[in-house]
């Protein structure tokens, strides 16, 4: 394994090669045919790389998968890790002891980036030894570094970008035929139809859009993840409904952008609108047998509408949480970083949540020490914390990310500057969000549980509707036992920044 390596010529070849790989892609008999049927003026049916990988489901030895970033590459490694199993591989005990190692890897700061190499140092050290071991790189770092993470670890077998996710297997079957491969080319995304293996049996995230459009000057996701393609809403419904069939309960959309969702697909409504939106999609899914909650991120602030709004208010089971990053609380951080919207047009889609949801929790992410951010601009960003109330906000100091505009601006701030405004904003974040929480006291909040809580084998935890982490005895007052997926009544007796505990009703 390992030998002869096609860095050159063999990325080219898989990325100029045609979607199929050489074998067949077919659509999916199910979808494909309520596709055609159900919307003859929709877009074509979704292809399915349906072939499975040589040798499928013979035992292969153990696989171990790190994963690092958001939400979206969690659940990449989710459809990774279904591959895997699928071609023969069972999860191994210990990242150490693994026959095959796959990073998931991000590189939306500089600190994930370095993480990832400090892990494969530990591993192509391993490889020396044990030549057996097969070493993937996956996502954004693959992606943005492609053939030079090869001359950087020559121990890796495999660097694929996050577009490859679902091609996994088939990369793998050429890594065993002695290759070492780089896929990082422009791929449109197939539809999968391998089972994921999702850590959670209660809620699951469904990719419904892929990539981003959008060029803010500090972000390396558009140059990682490519272009938005939207999957068929028909694709998304069949996935769901498996998953609600399986026991899964709560359902998460995900994209980068997700309620840019559609505008990559063809159909305009009578009345002149897109045919396929996010709202459109909310619709569509909502009434799925099983599925006892709905919810989806992350939005962009530019393109959450009042239909959207109102769908979510009307729509039962879509939860009341929204997270909706902000970036900056002054509109000329926010031109610098062409992120489209203005501070007041934030606190208008606020404004509306909150009026036809009063008890919405909101979230978002906001960037300090952005170039050239004034003290007076950043202590805008303090108050629009403090003006919305966040429920939760996931802070972060400028990093500045090859290739981005906004990495080569002369008025970088120093560290000392960055560490100085990180801490603070950290502190209000954490103080409003207490404030947040002060609300649960001695309600009753409906809980759907997840599963035991890891520090305490009396109690379980779950999830209110509004999103906040929720503490609670194993059993019922009568001594009946409680289990994953169903939905309790708690009545709240602690409130924390960012948890509750409680007894059950
Ligand atoms: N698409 C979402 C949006 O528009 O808000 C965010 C997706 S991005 C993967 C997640 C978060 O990483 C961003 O909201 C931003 O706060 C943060 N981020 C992205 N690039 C960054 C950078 N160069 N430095 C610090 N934080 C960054
Ligand atoms: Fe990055 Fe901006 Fe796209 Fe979000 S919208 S992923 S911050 S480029």
């Amino acid at each position: 394994m390992g030998v002869g390596v096609v860095v050159g010529p063999a990325r080219t070849a898989i990325g100029a090669m045609p979607e199929n790989n050489g074998m067949a892609v077919l659509p999916t008999a199910a979808s494909a045919a309520t596709t055609a049927a159900a919307d003859p003026t929709g877009p074509a049916a979704p292809e399915v790389d349906r072939e499975p990988a040589a040798g499928a489901g013979e035992p292969r030895g153990s696989y171990w998968i790190t994963t690092f970033g958001c939400q979206m590459n969690k659940a990449d490694s989710e459809r990774m890790a279904g591959i895997l199993e699928a071609m023969g591989y069972r999860e191994a005990g210990a990242e150490l002891e693994a026959d095959l190692v796959l990073y998931n890897t991000c590189t939306i700061r500089d600190n994930a980036e370095q993480k990832v190499y400090s892990y494969l140092g530990r591993q192509a050290q391993r490889k020396r030894t044990n030549p057996n071991l097969t070493l993937v790189v996956a996502g954004c770092v693959a992606q943005q570094e492609g053939e030079s993470l090869l001359r950087r670890v020559p121990e890796l077998d495999l660097v694929m970008g996050p577009q490859h996710a679902n091609r996994l297997g088939t990369l793998l079957e050429r890594v065993q035929q002695g290759q070492q491969v780089v896929a990082t080319e422009e791929h449109h995304i197939l539809e999968d139809i391998t089972t994921a293996r999702r850590d959670s049996q209660v809620c699951a995230w469904v990719n419904v859009i892929y990539g981003c459009n959008e060029r803010c000057t500090y972000c390396v996701v558009p140059s990682v993840r490519g272009r938005e393609q939207s999957r068929l809403p028909q694709a998304i419904r069949l996935e769901m409904e498996g998953l609600a069939a399986r026991g899964y309960r709560e359902i998460t959309l995900l994209g980068q952008n997700i309620d840019a969702y559609g505008r990559d697909l063809p159909g305009i409504t009578p009345e002149g609108r897109r045919q396929h939106t996010l709202t459109d999609l909310l619709h569509h899914v909502h009434d799925i047998e099983g599925m006892e909650r709905l919810r989806f991120a992350t939005s962009h602030p530019r393109y959450f509408t009042e239909r959207l709004i109102d769908a979510c208010a009307d729509l039962a089971k879509v939860c009341e949480h929204f997270h909706i990053p902000f970036q900056s609380g002054d509109d000329e951080v926010l031109r610098a970083m062409a992120r489209g919207y203005t501070v007041d047009r934030y606190r208008r889609i606020i404004e509306r949540i909150r009026d036809r949801m009063p008890d919405a929790a909101i979230s978002a992410d906001v960037i300090v020490a952005f170039p050239g951010e004034t003290d007076a601009q950043y202590r805008r960003t303090l108050a629009l914390i403090e003006e919305i109330g966040f429920d939760q906000v996931n802070t972060a100091a400028y990093s500045p990310r090859p290739g981005t505009p906004a990495a080569d601006w002369p008025d970088q701030l120093e560290e000392r500057v960055k560490v100085e405004r990180l801490q603070e904003l950290n502190a209000l974040v954490e103080r409003v969000a207490r404030q947040r929480s002060a609300r649960y006291q001695d309600r009753i909040e409906q809980v759907l549980v997840e599963g035991g809580n890891p520090r305490d084998p009396e109690q379980l935890m779950g999830r209110t509707r509004t999103n906040r982490l929720t503490f609670f005895p194993a059993r019922r007052p009568d001594g009946r036992a409680i289990a994953p997926g169903d939905l309790v009544d708690v009545r709240i007796d602690t409130v924390r920044s960012f948890s509750l505990s409680g007894s059950l009703v």
